[in-house]
């Protein structure tokens, strides 16, 4: 079922209504439920009974609140949120994989998906084939009768490369293989479901959420793949338990409801800092410009309204140069030098030392991750002139520039 809502109006128009008309959803502080009747506690155990609340692990009021505005954000019929971006992804992979499959993955992607796929996904035995998400013939190419998975991220960490999914989407759908696609970086930009994505996963401890607060995570599908996973007998979120605290869906639900000017804010003040990097002659990757190879190809699949989103690399080329530069930046109140994304200050990380060091140094070489490349978060800052100047102000002291 495609909606051609936007995913922001798709937000606003839930109605979701505390128990005595609160303007936010009750809080659930309960781990478990009563029932009326031993019939029913049965038939929910079957999975046959509607509306019920069982136990917290399975779901819980404040979880299918959050699901829902997130389902209505995707255009999925469900979601359901987890304990941390990496527990929706590797609940997503455990569930559809089986020992022996294949799956098929874009080399860049966030750090722990690489080391879950490269490393730990070994002791089941499933195979994993890392191409170039730019290079559809490699894909092609990689196919094999047990491939179950194709995985990418929308806008890649941290070379915010942009997959082509309505591409990727006819491969998959013509081969019987589900297109999972993390849409961290990017939400609301993209409707990855929309797009032709089977499901999709997010990090909501970054834009979606937006305070740093806490870590969580989201898969939205469809209604059969959502009861698949919190299926009682056989469903890696209820047997594995990466379940999200109702106290923190409720939190992250109010968030949810002001994401959409946050990313038009993000967008803005990145597009700003990345013109005027173009203009020093700055090294630097952002789709949103022109120069970036696949900036017309996201032109043809974003929702135009929430600008290019937040996120700019900086390459400084080595390591030993990017250290300093991190350090006065944040000496002089540009951010905050720290991992992470999606925060109302701006962070900033050299990607090949931290989040994606869990990829061998030769592989980063041979895939264009530069060990100076240096990845902003670009926060809401109101005077975003002013953090250029010290931006600025760093480079001329560094005579980087
Ligand atoms: C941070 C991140 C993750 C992991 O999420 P956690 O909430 O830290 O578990 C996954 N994918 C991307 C793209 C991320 O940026």
């Amino acid at each position: 079922m495609k909606n051609n809502i936007n995913p922001a109006t798709a937000i606003k128009t839930l109605e979701q209504f505390g128990e005595f008309g609160g303007v936010n959803p009750s809080i659930t502080d309960s781990a478990t439920f009563t029932f009326l009747s031993e019939e029913e506690m049965i038939k929910t155990f079957h999975g046959d009974s509607e509306g019920c609340f069982l136990y917290s692990r399975h779901w819980n009021p404040s979880n299918r609140y959050l699901s829902e505005a997130l389902a209505a954000m995707e255009g999925t019929e469900l979601a359901w949120v987890t304990s941390s971006g990496m527990a929706a992804i590797t609940t997503t992979l455990l569930q559809l994989c089986n020992t022996g499959d294949h799956i098929i993955t874009s080399i860049i992607t966030y750090g722990g998906t690489y080391a879950f796929l490269a490393n730990y996904l070994k002791k089941f035995n499933i195979e994993i084939t890392f191409i170039n998400i730019s290079d559809i013939d490699s894909i092609k190419r990689a196919i094999r009768p047990n491939t179950k998975v194709l995985y990418t991220e929308t806008m890649t960490n941290p070379l915010l490369q942009i997959s082509n999914i309505p591409e990727l989407s006819k491969i998959t759908k013509a081969n019987d293989i589900t297109l999972v696609v993390d849409n961290t970086f990017a939400p609301m930009i993209f409707s990855p479901y929309q797009l032709g994505a089977d499901i999709v996963v997010y990090s909501m401890t970054k834009f979606i959420n937006g305070q740093n607060d806490c870590v969580a995570g989201a898969i939205c599908a469809s209604e059969e793949f959502i009861n698949a996973i919190s299926n009682v007998n056989d469903g890696t979120a209820m047997l594995l338990g990466p379940v999200l605290d109702p106290l923190r869906s409720s939190s992250i639900l109010k968030n949810l409801g002001t994401l959409h000017i946050r990313m038009q804010k993000h967008s803005e003040n990145a597009m700003y800092l990345a013109k005027k990097f173009t203009k020093i002659g700055l090294k630097h990757i952002y789709p949103g410009l022109p120069d970036h190879p696949q900036h017309e190809l996201m032109k043809t699949m974003m929702n135009k309204s929430f600008g290019f989103g937040g996120m700019i690399a900086i390459d400084l080329e080595t390591a030993e140069r990017a250290a300093p530069f991190m350090e006065l930046m944040q000496e002089k109140g540009v951010g905050y030098h720290a991992v992470s994304l999606g925060y109302f200050k701006t962070l900033f990380s050299n990607s090949g030392k931290s989040t994606s060091s869990e990829v061998p140094v030769e592989l980063q070489k041979e895939n264009g991750l530069s060990p100076g490349l240096i990845r902003f978060s670009v926060g809401l800052d109101y005077n975003i002139k002013r953090s250029y100047k010290l931006i600025k102000q760093c480079l001329t002291e560094l005579k980087y520039i």
